[in-house]
């Protein structure tokens, strides 16, 4: 469809990559790069070529929840172009690979969004059913330009259950709106907490919000995924639940969602 266009520069071109699809979120520790992780695992798991890109520029956190904190992309056969790291089969993509992990990034907008450009273009991704993308946490200039350079298939928004929370997703689902991307629907994270012991279910974070807010905004609601050790253990130790657990109730719940959306 018809995309406003920023600053008069082209749209990039991916022609090998038959759909983008992004996940975001209103603000940062809601567990959107830790979703985003599993749905790409997960639609993997359905036999789809799957990439994921990180572009949260300013806090990559892609190579460790992989297990790739000192992977290194490498020259390709394509010129100009570079290998990037796998890990469970999917090609990955991160400025967290080219910076030190204790190094601040204190780029500016258009720095940030040169950077994920390069990201983008100049990596060999091969022929991908999907491009998962892990977007910043927020409504900023990369999100913009994303919207609007990239030709983004859909987005997820990822939310804790909390009122704030929502808020700011709101705000996120309004902004793709502006920019016609098309959201293919909210994920509640942290949804609730199961007690390993005993069974007893505890909404920490209140429940059902995410649910509430995609009713009253006209848009679906992809599901929910509760609050885990697993999934938090997984995460920090590089080795996803999606594919640590593959029979798991959890990765029952992360491919429920990749169904919905691809
Ligand atoms: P964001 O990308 O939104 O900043 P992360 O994915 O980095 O958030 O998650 C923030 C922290 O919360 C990480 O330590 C991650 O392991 C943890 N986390 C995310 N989702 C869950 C979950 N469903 N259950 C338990 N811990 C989670």
């Amino acid at each position: 469809g018809q995309r406003p266009q920023g600053g008069g520069q082209k749209p990039l071109e991916l022609p090998d990559v038959r759909s983008i699809i992004t996940v975001a979120s209103g603000k940062g520790g809601v567990g959107k790069s830790t979703t985003s992780v599993n749905l790409a695992l997960s639609l993997a798991a359905k036999g789809l070529k799957v990439g994921l890109l990180d572009a949260d520029i300013y806090g990559p956190s892609l190579p460790r929840m992989l297990g790739l904190r000192d992977a290194k992309p490498k020259p390709s056969d394509i010129d100009g172009k570079m290998t990037p790291p796998s890990a469970f089969g999917i090609r990955i993509m991160s400025i967290g690979f080219m910076i030190d992990e204790e190094q601040p990034v204190i780029w500016r907008g258009p720095m940030a969004m040169g950077a994920l450009e390069q990201l983008l273009r100049d990596t060999d991704w091969g022929v991908l059913d999907v491009m998962v993308v892990d977007m910043p946490p927020g409504t900023g200039d990369i999100q913009l330009s994303m919207a609007q350079r990239v030709p983004v298939t859909g987005a997820v928004i990822v939310s804790t259950p909390q009122d704030i929370a929502l808020l700011d997703a709101r705000k996120g689902l309004n902004m793709f709106r502006k920019v016609n991307v098309p959201v293919f629907g909210l994920i509640e994270n942290m949804s609730y907490y199961k007690c390993p012991e005993c069974g007893h279910i505890d909404h920490v974070f209140d429940h059902g919000g995410a649910h509430k807010a995609a009713d009253e905004l006209n848009v679906p609601f992809l599901g929910e995924i509760p609050l885990d050790l697993k999934i938090r253990l997984g995460a920090d130790e590089g080795k996803p639940i999606v594919h640590s657990d593959p029979d798991g109730e959890h990765t029952k719940a992360y491919g429920a969602i990749a169904d919905k959306i691809a």
